[in-house]
């Protein structure tokens, strides 16, 4: 007789581990709370899906920013970046790979790859319920929601995380685990933009930066991190790539962050002097505020002139050597005071999770309650961007619905 299986949460990881167990000969029952399947899936990406990285197994540990990315090799090795971009591509979603091997539909359209994994359990008879899970019971393995009980063989806990509760990912599976007596490491959001000053942000709401060096120092000066990318201003704050990058490494509850921008990274100071040098002599009769058009995006350059310190109506020919160093220094290092980090609702990924040592590798298999498994973000495990969190997802669903099967 063929095994049941439940798996709770209609994500990437709980539609791969459906739709595998049911291909390996399960009778298998989803049960998402949400009327839509995939919420968060179809806002990936900017409603593009960066749906994986077409990377060898090596490149995405070393993209795992979690404390145990090991934990994820026999599910990569199971399936990996390329069985993704095979699987897709083979469920009638062209795909193609953009800068840094980040993969996306060719429609540029998340619903693409939401209504592939849709076919996907469909085609093989997974049964949906509707239904919002309270409880997942060991003794005998059961489920319960607001309107019944369900028993099974095994039960697939693909619940989420909890960034962008709104999408449905409230953190469920961490409860459920908890009260089965597994490990929770505290979930922290993850991959999210930080608060920055008032005085400088609000200014500059919507300035992206593209090629610019971004460093974080602590209150002891020590540079935490630095990446060479893009970011933008927001009106609480800092974000984009580089900083959402930064935001998985700092320590708010230790440390306080200083972020320093250098504005022209390609060019030495000596070499930004020159150039400046050269502006000025062309802007010659110009006051100093309307002599940085060709340096700088428009609206940085109040800031950048009240920083300076150099009197905004001073004739750029009257302008010191001292005064020149000093904008120099303010283009190479601009300063913003970082507050801390914004919340979970503006949160790409979850820090935190279930324990992976509480988890078998080889399976997904609880090591504390036969027949129950895991996959995708409930897992303390967590990426940088680049569709890395979704292969997570992908390979941790798909070894976890392969395995419920034996045993
Ligand atoms: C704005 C944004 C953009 C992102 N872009 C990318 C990207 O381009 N590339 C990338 O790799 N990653 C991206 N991510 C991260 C990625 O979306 C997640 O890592 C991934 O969705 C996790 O998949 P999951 O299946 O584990 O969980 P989720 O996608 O969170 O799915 C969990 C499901 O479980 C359901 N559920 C929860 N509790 C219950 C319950 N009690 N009963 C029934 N159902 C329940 C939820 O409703 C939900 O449908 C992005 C995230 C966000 C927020």
């Amino acid at each position: 007789m063929s095994k049941s299986v439940i798996v709770i949460g209609a994500g990437p990881a709980g539609m791969m581990a459906a739709g595998t167990a049911a291909v390996y000969g399960a009778k298998v029952t989803l049960i998402e709370k949400n009327k839509i399947l995939g919420r968060k899936l179809l806002i990936t990406g900017k409603g593009r899906c960066n749906v994986t990285n077409f990377c060898d197994l090596d490149n995405v540990i070393k993209n795992i920013t979690s404390s145990n990315p090991k934990f994820m090799y026999s599910a990569l090795n199971e399936f990996s970046c390329y069985d993704t971009y095979d699987f897709f591509e083979q469920s009638g979603v062209p795909l193609k790979i953009e800068r840094g091997n980040r993969v996306f539909p060719q429609s540029d359209l998340a619903s693409d790859i939401r209504d592939a994994l849709k076919r996907f359990i469909l085609n093989n008879k997974v049964k949906i319920i509707n239904e919002k899970v309270v409880s997942v019971k060991s003794n005998p393995l059961s489920v319960q929601t607001e309107n019944a009980v369900y028993h099974a063989d095994a039960v697939i806990i693909a619940t989420g995380g909890l960034s962008y509760p709104a999408t449905g990912s409230t953190g469920d599976g961490l409860k459920f685990a908890s009260a089965l007596s597994h490990k929770i490491i505290e979930p922290q959001p993850a991959l999210v933009p930080l608060l920055g000053s008032a005085e400088i942000c609000p200014i500059l709401t919507g300035l992206s930066l593209k090629n610019v060096n971004v460093t974080f120092t602590d209150e002891n000066n020590k540079c935490v991190f630095e990446q060479f990318g893009e970011m933008l201003f927001t009106h609480t704050g800092v974000s984009g790539p580089v900083i959402l990058t930064a935001s998985s490494t700092l320590d708010f509850k230790n440390h306080k962050y200083i972020l320093s921008i250098d504005l022209k990274p390609a060019l030495s100071r000596e070499e930004l002097e020159a150039r400046i040098l050269k502006d000025f002599s062309k802007y010659i009769n110009r006051d100093f505020i309307n002599a940085l058009d060709d340096l700088l995006p428009r609206s940085i350059i109040p800031v950048i002139v009240a920083k300076s310190k150099i009197p905004e109506r001073q004739k750029v020919n009257n302008i010191t050597r001292q005064q020149r160093k000093c904008l120099v220094e303010t283009i190479k290092s601009f300063k913003v005071d970082i507050l801390g980090k914004a919340g979970f609702d503006e949160a790409i990924i979850t820090l935190g999770g279930v324990d992976t040592l509480d988890i078998d590798p080889k399976t997904m298999q609880s090591k504390r309650v036969k027949g129950v498994y895991f996959a995708g973000e409930v897992i303390d495990v967590s990426a940088n961007t680049g569709g890395y969190n979704l292969q997570i997802a992908f390979s941790s669903g798909f070894l976890a619905g392969k395995s419920c099967i034996g045993g």
